[in-house]
């Protein structure tokens, strides 16, 4: 059995699927394997916790040279002075790379629980 690759798979988690037969085919197959519906849910858990997260749930506030860092290719302008509890174009980019980040760990932890279960199963 052919599982779904795992970029894949968060493509769905995303929502991007379509109404293609690639999409089609990937969703009769999630629906019959136990382990590419482990993988989806976990990923879609991810990815609705990345997008209803707020900077107020990080346990700091990330220091300012992590802003300059994901900042300094983006944009050629220096940040612009923000207003108490104002959501900017920074925090919207902060939650975007912490998302990033977050699928990026789901799809390592992913392919390590798929590779495990390969040895052992
Ligand atoms: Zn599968």
């Amino acid at each position: 059995m052919t599982h779904v690759d795992p970029a894949h798979l968060v493509e769905l988690a995303l929502g991007h699927a379509t109404a293609g037969e690639e999409d089609a085919g990937a969703l009769r197959h999630i629906r019959q394997c136990g382990r590419c519906r482990d993988e989806l849910r976990t990923m879609t858990r991810v990815v609705t916790a990345a997008r209803t997260a707020q900077l107020v749930d990080l346990p700091a506030a990330p220091p300012e040279r992590v802003w300059r860092r994901i900042t300094h290719g983006l944009s050629p302008e220096p940040p612009a002075p923000r207003a108490p509890g104002a959501h900017t174009k920074r925090d919207r980019l902060l939650l975007t790379a912490l998302t990033a980040t977050a699928l990026a760990a789901a799809l390592t932890a992913a392919h390590r629980a798929g590779r495990l279960r390969r040895r052992t199963g």
